[in-house]
């Protein structure tokens, strides 16, 4: 395997690295300043101060680098956007100012793999331009949604239309004023395969008899101006033509979707994990008590090292799965996409834990620290919990064997 970035994508390093330091840092308090801060979701607005940063950078060519496809995007591979990814993850705001934010990314390479032409012109065009958001409705409250075979929610073909019923939770991005359409998966047909029973659908927003009831809170933040939605879909009706790929495609879509999906996540987690040890040896080396600095009190340097070396191997574990995911396909790359994914999300636990505890009783009131301990622990769930993923690489390991 070869580590070596492109010369491109080297240049793209130093371009995306100065333009968060000089550009977004110093704006992030800007941003949440002009949030509204109410816990109504209808009341959200937009910060004005995301749209210009989304414009310098657009202006910039700093734009849709998560796009391996070059007539829709920067053209660069999962290696090549790997450290990208990290230096978008030190900052919450980063990711969306470069329209490289999760669910859009994924909804987008959906749309560019698998969309038809009149998807792409209606849908995919302005999610791509930055003009509006979408959400990815899978999960579902009623039933284990670990498991995607269980949902329950329904997809079904009547004439030249679709029939959406069900209800879904934890749709990120729904709550987003510019939010303009979900991705639905349900069931079309039950007695099929097992494999093809789903499908996906492209659901307007305001379609008649969608309804949001609420936006679910992380550990009590709403996450304004995107929020993770609940819905409930009651005889939706939208064309046929909404259907990606055609009824029964879902779960080969989904499969496809998830792979590149969670490398990014753990991208972002180790830039975040970056920003964690950051604050961490900050106040480490700032603050004194028993006549010496933090650092040097009992095993604090033992926690310092041991975060270095958890977020290097991290790195490495994630570079690894993004070369077998270009190398291989998502299909060749599983035992690396899932390690990856349960590595990712823990060490940032860790390292923002030590982080915390190193910030005495300010670490657990530091609005940045709670946000990245939401996002690690939100992070060991979403895409799939931990557990389910090492099963995967258990079960790949296992076969060596039978
Ligand atoms: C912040 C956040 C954002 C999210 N965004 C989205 C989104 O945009 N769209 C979307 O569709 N979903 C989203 N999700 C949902 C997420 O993908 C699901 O929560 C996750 O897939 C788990 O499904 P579940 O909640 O139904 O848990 P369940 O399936 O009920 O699982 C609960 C627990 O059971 C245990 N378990 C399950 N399977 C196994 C196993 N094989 N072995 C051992 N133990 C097991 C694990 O401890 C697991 O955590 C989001 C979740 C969060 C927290």
């Amino acid at each position: 395997m070869d580590f070596e970035h492109s010369e491109r994508a080297r240049d793209y390093i130093a371009h995306v690295d100065r333009f968060v330091r000089e550009r977004v840092l110093p704006n992030e308090k800007r941003y949440y300043a002009e949030l509204s801060g109410s816990r109504d979701w209808r009341q959200w607005r937009v910060p004005p101060i995301m749209e210009t940063l989304k414009a310098e950078a657009k202006a910039a060519g700093l734009w849709n680098l998560f796009l391996p496809e070059s007539e829709y995007g920067a053209g660069l591979d999962n290696r090549d956007y790997a450290p990208l990814a990290e230096i978008m993850g030190r900052s919450f705001i980063a990711p969306e100012v470069f329209n490289c934010s999760a669910p859009d990314t994924g909804n987008a390479e959906v749309l560019v793999r698998y969309g038809s032409a009149e998807q792409k012109e209606r849908w995919l065009i302005p999610l791509l331009d930055g003009r509006v958001r979408s959400g990815f409705a899978m999960t579902e409250p009623a039933v284990a949604s670990s498991d995607a075979t269980n949902m329950k929610a329904t997809c079904e073909v009547d004439g030249d239309h679709i029939v959406l019923n069900g209800q879904k939770w934890w749709t990120s991005g729904a709550g987003d004023p510019r939010c303009a359409f979900l991705i639905f998966m349900g069931v079309t047909d039950s007695q099929a395969e097992r494999h093809q029973r789903h499908s996906m659908v492209i659901v307007p927003i305001d379609a008649p008899g969608l309804k949001i009831l609420r936006m679910l809170p992380v550990f009590g933040h709403l996450d304004e101006p995107h929020g993770h939605a609940e819905i409930v879909f009651d005889d939706v009706r939208v064309p046929l033509a909404n259907v990606i790929a055609g009824p029964g495609r879902g779960f080969e879509i989904a499969q496809g979707r998830l792979g590149p999906g969670r490398i990014h996540h753990c991208m972002r987690a180790i830039g975040a994990a970056e920003r964690a040890l950051e604050r961490l040896c900050q106040r480490a080396v700032g603050r004194v008590a028993f006549g010496k600095p933090l650092a040097n009190l009992g095993g604090n340097r033992d926690v310092i090292a041991n975060c270095r070396m958890a977020i290097d191997q991290a790195r490495l574990l994630t570079l690894h799965a993004a070369w077998a995911l270009d190398k291989h396909g998502t299909f060749g790359a599983l035992t690396d996409i899932s390690a990856i994914k349960v590595v990712a999300p823990n060490v940032l636990q860790t390292v923002v834990d030590a982080a915390i505890q190193i910030h005495g009783g300010e670490g657990v009131a530091d609005p940045e620290l709670s946000r990245l301990m939401g996002m690690a622990r939100a992070l060991r769930l979403a895409d799939g919990p931990d557990e389910v993923h090492r099963g995967m690489v258990a079960k790949l390991e296992l076969r060596k064997y039978t």
